[in-house]
């Protein structure tokens, strides 16, 4: 029997999560963010589920954007992080991609272009991330220049949140005035809205939206259950059980002991550790389900096992566990790890079988 370590993709989950970030604002337009190999749940089956609905997609790069071109991909893609040579542009030309412009070095190397068709621009605009994008004080005079480009055929204004996930944060008010303030004589269509605020702040609807991590059924809201109601999960992690051993107090489970056991304990190997994208940093009671029955991890994620609870439960050498999933959510997994869901998803490795619903 193949090695059971397996994770499952809901793509009907994923196409109902795209209506539920859609049906938010009916009458704007939504990019799918599919990057990062659709955060983990496979870019080329996300888009071909997608591509009849979606106004778009956006990637990171050139190369995430060619996979989808290759695989037939039609639709509007935009490029995150824009171009990095500027021998790319010519790729970008034959194949009617969109790209981010958020430094002075790309807008010189479009002007400098000889390019065969004009280019479709996202003009990014620093609100306070800190990360991309021009400052408010050079933001007027980059859009001018590229709207006097002949190589420009159109232009969006974006920006990106730091915090829109952080009802309390002041952040999202600050970045949101500041868009508006600097684009204020900047006639074009604009996009800022991430999962969050295409979830909870109409004001930062604009013309499109961003979301990613919605449209794989994880709300950036952790602690608050009303959007994850809206929204099914995509991806299930399972294993199985492999070996079971009945331990004796005092007994000490995995690398280096971190777990003691008090009681007598029936513990469970299962055929999954961080090279699966399991997370070593996963904590002693990490949740986990044996047969659908909540449990917990005991000890350290070896490489390719870790051990879970079996005492009182129906379960033995075959048993399924899910790690995260439609009946475990990734949100609720993840901070006994220290991280977010959005990692918990990327970092599934090619080890693991892929299976697509
Ligand atoms: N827009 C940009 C520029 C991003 O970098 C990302 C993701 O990091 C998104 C949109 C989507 O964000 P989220 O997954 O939180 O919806």
């Amino acid at each position: 029997m193949a090695r059971p370590a397996t994770v499952t993709i809901d793509l009907d989950a994923i196409a109902h999560n795209y209506r539920v970030a859609k049906s938010q604002a009916p009458a704007r337009k939504a990019l799918a963010v599919v990057k990062a190999n659709a955060y983990g749940h496979g870019a080329i089956d996300v888009a071909r589920k997608l591509e009849t609905e979606a106004d778009g997609f956006a990637v990171a790069c050139i190369e995430e954007a060619l996979e989808l071109r290759e695989a037939g991909i039609r639709n509007p893609i935009l490029l995150l992080e824009g171009f990095f040579q500027a021998d790319e542009l010519a790729d970008i030309g034959r194949h009617d991609l969109w790209t981010v412009v958020h430094n002075q070095a790309q807008l010189d190397a479009i002007a400098r272009a000889d390019l065969s068709a004009p280019l479709n621009v996202w003009l990014k605009l620093d609100t306070g991330m800190h990360r991309l994008g021009f400052a408010p004080d050079a933001y007027r005079a980059a859009y001018r220049r590229l709207k006097a480009l002949p190589q420009v055929r159109s232009l969006t204004l974006m920006s990106h949140f730091t915090s829109a996930e952080d009802p309390a944060s002041p952040a999202t008010r600050h970045q949101l005035e500041r868009f508006e303030r600097v684009s204020r004589d900047c006639p074009s269509p604009r996009s800022f809205a991430n999962s969050a605020a295409t979830m909870t702040l109409p004001e930062a609807h604009h013309d499109w939206q961003r979301p990613g991590i919605i449209l794989y059924g994880a709300s950036p809201f952790v602690a608050d259950p009303e959007v994850q109601a809206q929204l099914k999960p995509a991806m299930t992690l399972t294993s199985e059980v492999i070996a079971v051993r009945e331990l004796r107090p005092g007994e000490a489970i995995g690398y280096n002991g971190t777990w003691v056991c008090e009681a007598p304990t029936r513990v469970g190997t299962v055929a999954m550790g961080y090279a699966d994208g399991y997370p070593r940093q996963a904590r002693n009671g990490t949740p986990v389900l044996v047969n659908g029955q909540r449990s917990r991890l005991l000890g350290r994620v070896s490489m390719d096992m870790l051990m879970v609870d079996l005492t009182g439960l129906e379960a033995g050498v075959g048993s399924s566990v899910e790690f995260w999933g439609r009946n475990l959510l990734a949100n609720e997994v993840a901070p006994w790890c220290d991280t977010i869901a959005y990692t918990l998803f990327t970092g599934i490795t090619r080890r693991v079988h892929r299976r697509v619903l």
